[in-house]
């Protein structure tokens, strides 16, 4: 079966954090079809978007291997979010959570559906997503922006250049 690279966004500020990113990411490399390969360092982020006054965010990026396809994954990480307390109906939009899971990258797969885009929409704007990346892929190429994420996260830093 054939396998893809894809990169999973993790965040989460409620309880603790450490632990519950390490739990997700067990979880996933136990996951069918899925292995973790390398996890960026783990890394404290002031909340963006959402409610004011919300704790820092802890934030990492794992690359993993999947023979999963793009919706397969989905479903994955959100039985994972459940299992580790996320409770969706009574979240604010970008309010505290404990873990939030996001799709970045899947190989070079565009997905643009009502319920899943890939690229992850917002990977570009992000600084807290965009550290991860450079870490473990500076060279990796956005399949639609053309550009890789070292000069994303460049871009981030420095507007206009
Ligand atoms: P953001 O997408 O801005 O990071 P969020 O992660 O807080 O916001 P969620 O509440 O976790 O948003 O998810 C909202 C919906 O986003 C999910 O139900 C899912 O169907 C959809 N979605 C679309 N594209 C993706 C993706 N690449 N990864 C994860 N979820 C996605
Ligand atoms: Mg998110
Ligand atoms: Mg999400």
């Amino acid at each position: 079966m054939s396998e893809t690279v894809a990169y999973i966004a993790l965040g989460g500020n409620v309880a603790d954090v450490e632990a519950t990113l390490r739990q997700a990411l067990a979880q996933l490399d136990a996951a069918p079809g899925v292995r973790v390969r390398r996890l960026s360092r783990l890394y404290w982020t002031e909340a963006v978007g959402g409610p004011p006054g919300q704790p820092q965010y802890l934030n990492a990026v794992a690359e993993i291997a999947t023979s999963l396809d793009a919706a397969q994954l989905l479903r994955t990480l959100q039985q994972i979010e459940r299992s580790l307390g996320r409770d969706r109906a009574r979240e604010v939009r970008w309010g505290p959570r404990t873990c939030d899971l996001d799709i970045l990258l899947v190989g070079r797969h565009v997905v643009n559906e009502p319920d899943l885009t890939i690229p992850h929409p917002r990977l570009h704007l992000r600084k807290f997503v965009l550290e991860g990346l450079a870490q473990l892929a500076p060279d990796l190429e956005h399949p639609v922006l053309g550009k890789t994420m070292s000069q994303l996260l460049r871009e981030l830093d420095r507007p206009g250049r």
